[in-house]
């Protein structure tokens, strides 16, 4: 069974029954999911939760669907590392990562898609699709497979080619559009009025953005069911930043984990970073601007919940953190080199502004952190070709690899 009660706007609390609903025909706020919390109490239990699949889905209660058939290619329970190297580096005592880059489909979008498309056939769509900055045209497509509905993925045409190819694997009907993400979003909201198709971030977004709310509650009960002290997020819309803290909160209000003192700060690419603008100047405004970045992942010049984000980092004590390019490459070098996880652009941002914020001092030596690392390197190799060591490209025989090693700077000297 399922504990919704209905869908609820943001900004003026008028609620509407469950459908493909996504903004307040009132006053153009974003509809959100209200659950049964009272339902809840005694039912979802740390025992339950406990009982359930190795999987996202040992959290379904606190989702939003129904009893009926989900769409599960094994999204989430995704290993969460101490990192003892990186945070010894950074000064941390407590360091853990959560790494989301080993999904199905290689990020976290697999947790938003799994409700968003297990909902989408609940509701009796027969087509999914989605405007994407690349890891969630891979994830819809790979959905889209396993449930066998037609498919539509709209992509802006100058993404990696990780992304490109790790969508049309599935097989879906890929369109690269001449344009930025925030233009190929402005051409889905109209399609999606036209077509009756189920848009994963658009028409069915209040479900699908309940999934990132798994990454809050995954986190507090591999830490023994506590919150963390201090988490780091990559916002692009800044959806999934607002959903961890609900997560968290969430299970605090079901008495499954004490009240939550989590500090959330989030990170953003400098090429595309118009919430960390707003966090800036201390303003609830967000200014859209035209991304220029290489974590196109998080390219989104107008956020959609920009506003949610910066109010969870006001109510948290949280802060946030841009950070270059090149500091997204030394990022990603220095998660890989130190802790064994090769983690895309967006996880260069987050570890790059995880340094910032803890050489500053804004992430304390003795808090208990979580950086979040939400997507494979693998599918954004552009971004640190030509930056690495070269390999030594040697004849077959002993006295080529040693005369190579002797030649090469960079390496230390051979020893028996
Ligand atoms: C989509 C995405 C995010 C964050 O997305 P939001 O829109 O802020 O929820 C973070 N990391 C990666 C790798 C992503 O693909
Ligand atoms: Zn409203």
């Amino acid at each position: 069974m399922s504990f919704v009660k209905s869908l609820v706007c943001r900004e003026c609390g008028r609620e509407y029954p469950e459908s493909p609903l996504y903004v307040c025909d009132f006053c153009f706020g974003p509809l959100e999911v209200k659950y049964d919390y009272e339902g809840m109490r005694g039912v979802v239990t740390r025992e339950s939760i406990a009982r359930g699949p190795l999987t996202m889905w040992r959290y379904r209660d606190l989702l939003p669907v129904g009893d009926g058939h989900l769409i599960d290619i094994a999204a989430g329970f995704t290993p969460l590392l101490k990192a003892d190297n990186l945070g010894r580096l950074l000064g941390l005592c407590e360091l853990y990562l959560k790494n989301d880059c080993v999904n199905p489909s290689y990020s976290f979008k697999d947790r938003v898609v799994a409700v968003a498309s297990s909902k989408a056939l609940e509701f009796g769509f027969s087509t999914i699709a989605c405007a994407s900055t690349g890891n969630l045209a891979c994830s819809v497509a790979a959905h889209g497979a396993k449930a066998g509905m037609r498919t539509y993925v709209f992509i802006p045409s100058d993404l990696e080619q990780g992304k490109v190819i790790g969508a049309a694997i599935y097989g879906p009907t890929l369109v690269a559009v001449d344009g930025s993400y925030d233009d190929v979003n402005r051409l889905c909201s109209e399609l999606a009025d036209r077509y009756g198709w189920a848009f994963v971030n658009i028409n069915v977004r209040p479900y699908y953005s309940e999934g990132s709310k798994t990454l809050g509650y995954e986190v507090a009960e591999q830490l023994g069911w506590r919150a963390p002290d201090h988490a780091i997020v990559p916002m692009a819309s800044g959806s999934l930043f607002t959903k961890v803290y609900k997560g968290l909160n969430e299970l605090a209000n079901l008495g499954i984990i004490d009240p939550v003192r989590t500090r959330m700060s989030g990170a953003q690419a400098a090429g595309c970073s118009p919430i960390v603008t707003a966090y800036e100047h201390k303003s609830f405004n967000i200014k859209p601007i035209k991304p220029n970045t290489i974590a196109k992942s998080l390219a989104i010049g107008n956020p959609a919940d920009g506003y949610y984000a910066l109010k969870v980092i006001a109510a948290s004590g949280g802060a946030a953190a841009a950070v270059t390019d090149d500091e997204v490459v030394e990022g990603i070098k220095l998660l890989a080199e130190t802790e064994g996880v090769f983690a895309e652009t967006a996880g260069g941002v987050t570890v790059a502004a995880l340094k910032k914020l803890a050489a500053s001092g804004v992430v304390r030596p003795d808090e208990l952190t979580v950086a979040y690392i939400t997507g494979n390197g693998l599918k954004t190799q552009e971004a640190v070709m030509g930056k690495l060591k070269e390999p030594l490209h040697i004849k077959p025989t002993v006295t080529a690899f040693e005369e190579a090693v002797a030649q090469r700077k960079d390496l230390a000297p051979l020893s028996v």
